[in-house]
Formats: structure tokens, sequence, C-alpha cells
């Protein structure tokens, strides 16, 4: 009996061991944004989407699922509500982009795994404040509006160093992030 119970714990611990081995090699071959989003290589892969902003004729390749569903979510309310996506120059917003984050030579941008966008990028340029090219009510709107993603999408106007205002990301993780998309698209579909 004793001799079955070791064989039986001997064996749960050789799989323990086994399952930490294979986490650990798969985490080593996976490159992951900063946001801890695994990065995506291609612009032809299944996990992108070509998500429509209602309304206008533009595109943002994004993260297939959660992520996309939420980003387009805040670029569609933007569009209607603080100014016109590519107002100022035409086809100045982007989705997925396999980088790094500008400056670094190691961390890849949350863009490389499809979980940022950049909103009239030519207008909002990095390095400058969001008051440069917002006004009061437009910071205040987009504030207001981020309180509804419970601090899944952050906006780079609000970066302590290096502001970004064209700049916004998911900034939780994937659970984190299905939790809201489940808050506000209860029935799992964006028109719900
Ligand atoms: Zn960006």
């Amino acid at each position: 009996m004793r001799t079955k119970l070791f064989a039986a714990l001997l064996g749960l611990l050789t799989s323990a061991a086994l399952l930490i081995a294979s986490a650990t090699s798969a985490s080593a071959a996976t490159a992951k944004s900063q946001n801890g989003w695994t990065v995506i290589t291609k612009s032809t892969s299944s996990k992108l989407a070509t998500y429509k902003v209602p309304g206008t004729k533009h595109g943002l390749l994004l993260r297939k699922g959660d992520a996309g569903v939420l980003l387009v979510d805040f670029a569609n309310w933007y569009n209607k509500q603080v100014e016109k996506l590519s107002l100022y120059k035409a086809g100045d917003d982007y989705g997925w982009s396999y980088r790094k984050i500008r400056g670094s030579q190691t961390t890849y941008s949350n863009h490389a795994s499809g979980t940022a966008i950049d909103l009239n990028a030519t207008r909002h340029p990095l390095n400058t404040t969001a008051a440069h090219s917002f006004t009061k009510k437009q910071i205040a709107a987009i504030h207001k509006r981020l309180k509804r993603y419970s601090g899944v999408i952050r906006w780079g106007g609000d970066y302590q160093h290096r502001k970004d205002p064209m700049h916004f990301e998911i900034n939780k993780s994937v659970a984190a992030t299905h939790k809201v998309y489940k808050k506000l698209f209860p029935c799992h579909s964006p028109t719900c």
C-alpha cells in the first residue's frame, strides 16, 4: 500500500516537474510586448483582424478578440466625440506594428502584440503633452471615457515620462481584459 502511494506521489512530482520545464521553455521562446501580451510577428497572422471604425473608411489592424474589440470601441467613440480620425492627414491611425518601443533595443512595443493604437498621429506627436494638441474639454472627455474600461486601456498622454498623446494601449492581463470585455459586451458581440 505504502509503495503504491509512494509511486503515485513520485508520478505526480515527475509530471509537475515536466509541466514547469515546458512552461519555462515556452516563455523563453515567446516574446512578449511591454504589457505582457505575446508578440505577433506577421501582419498575415490569424491572431490579427482588421476592425473597421464605423462611419469612417478606416480599419485598424488589431489583435483579434477582447483587446481589438475594446480598442476599436474606444476609437469609435473618439471619432465621434473627440475628433474625426485622420482629420488632419489621411492614414495616420495605426494598430499592429512589429517593432520595439521607440528608443529601446529590447522591449517590444504594445503595437507588436496588436494591443495598442495611435490616433491622428500627425496631430499628436510623441514627446508632446496632451495639452499641446487637445483642449481641456477633450482631455476631460478622454479621461471620463477611459473609466468605462476599468483601467484596461491606458492613454500615452498620461505617461509620467515621454508622453505619447496619440497612443492608447491595453494595460492589463489577458484575464483582466476579458473580464471588462464580458462586462461591456455580455452577449459576446460588440454589436449587442
Ligand atoms: Zn503608439
